[in-house]
């Protein structure tokens, strides 16, 4: 995780939004919204400020925010979560997801079977954990996993399959059989379930489907999620996990070392989110992918081959047509060229298999209308 020169290397998101400051580039490369949440959501937090919700939170959470997640799985999923036994806060999904790896693994030779391209704290934790990953490759367009190549990757030394759903980076939400084989895998090889759902309010055309809900599946799997996305909230740092109480007493056994506990006055205005009327996410839903409509289009017309994502807030483009072949060179060009920065996909992939998507970039779809048209203008030059 150092640098060549023995310093703290950025993650990929940290480089490209200085890039993008530098250069004075529109930044669709990391991914956060350039618009406040809701005021009732913004609100809440003020207001606890105001009433003192201002010192350590209990280190599970706050019982609140705990029967809100247990309410919000039982409302939109028909989950039943235990909010006293079956359910953590944590700093982010980022905190869920190294906690509960670190929590998992305890032997060099435990494995993570995780679909490639993937998130970038996933290779990170599972280093931190000392563990070993396993990637099965996703492929364009439709970046759903060949299942022969999902059964060979999992063994009696797979301890977790960690699943993205949807994913990050290629906005693919995974076909009911691909989620399916997980269970089935995990059930054979006696594997967790780890799945990382913070896109859950951004599945475009079809309802969500969380993994924890498929026969068989509960009692082994862990579902982590945050209110940065669905509420527009992403430096407040709000995640949670839920799944059986041994599996969080576990998890929680590490992030009281970790965190000990965060966020005591986003606590209660995420209880309010999560309590908001279905309106709220569906319109959320809605208005991020008019926003992937009008960013693929501009792709498209300035000679890019989309691939147009079924959730989550990232467009995937080909970039070969446009000389981008080497899709990491072509994102150090794309400042000076179009006045954007976007991310390589080669920057969520082990380094050995970069060959496999050598041409395609990811573009964050997640800014204003006004931002996005003028990056519409901007690329429009490449053609
Ligand atoms: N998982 C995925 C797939 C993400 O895209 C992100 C970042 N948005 C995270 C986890 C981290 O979430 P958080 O900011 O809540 O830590
Ligand atoms: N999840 C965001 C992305 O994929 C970035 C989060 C971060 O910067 N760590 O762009």
């Amino acid at each position: 995780l150092l640098s060549p020169q023995g310093e703290v290397a950025p993650t990929i998101f940290a480089e490209m939004s200085a890039f993008a400051a530098r250069t004075g580039a529109i930044n669709l490369g990391q991914g956060f919204p350039d618009e406040d949440g809701p005021f009732e959501v913004l609100e809440a937090a003020r207001e606890a400020i105001a009433h003192g919700a201002n010192q350590y939170p209990p280190g599970r959470g706050i019982p609140d925010l705990l029967a809100a997640i247990s309410e919000h799985q039982q409302r939109f999923y028909g989950l039943t979560v235990d909010p006293d036994r079956e359910v953590i806060v944590t700093a982010g999904a980022t905190e869920a997801l190294t906690a509960t790896l670190l929590a998992l693994l305890d032997s060099p030779d435990d494995e993570v079977v995780v679909f490639e391209p993937y998130y970038d704290s996933y290779a990170a934790a599972v280093a931190l954990a000392g563990a070993k990953l396993r990637t099965v490759r996703l492929r364009a367009p439709d970046f759903q996993p060949d299942l022969d190549e999902l059964a060979a990757a999992v063994s009696d030394r797979t301890r977790i399959i960690l699943v993205n759903n949807p994913h990050n980076p290629t906005g693919t939400v995974f076909a009911q059989e691909v989620l399916s084989e997980v269970v089935r895998l995990a059930d054979r090889h006696d594997a967790t379930i780890v799945t990382d759902e913070v896109y859950e309010h951004l599945s475009f055309h079809q309802p969500h489907t969380p993994i924890a809900t498929l026969p068989g599946a509960a009692a082994r799997t862990l579902t982590i999620s945050s209110a940065g996305k669905t509420f527009s909230v992403t430096g407040w740092k709000i995640g949670w996990v839920h799944g059986p109480a041994e599996l969080i007493t576990a998890v929680l056994t590490v992030k009281q070392y970790l965190t000990y506990a965060n966020g005591s006055a986003f606590q209660p205005a995420i209880a309010v989110g999560l309590r908001l009327p279905d309106s709220y996410f569906a319109d959320a839903a809605a208005a991020v992918l008019r926003k992937h409509e009008l960013l693929g289009s501009a792709l498209r017309s300035a000679g890019f081959e989309v691939h147009a994502p079924q959730g989550g807030y990232f467009t995937v483009a080909d970039a070969t047509a446009l000389g981008g072949s080497d899709a990491a060179e072509f994102c150090r060009e794309l400042p000076e060229r179009a006045g954007v920065v976007a991310i390589p996909i080669t920057a969520f992939v082990t380094p050995e298999h970069r060959a496999n998507y050598a041409g395609l970039v990811r573009f964050a779809a997640c800014k204003r209308v006004d931002v996005l048209e003028e990056a519409a203008r901007r690329l429009s030059a490449l053609s």
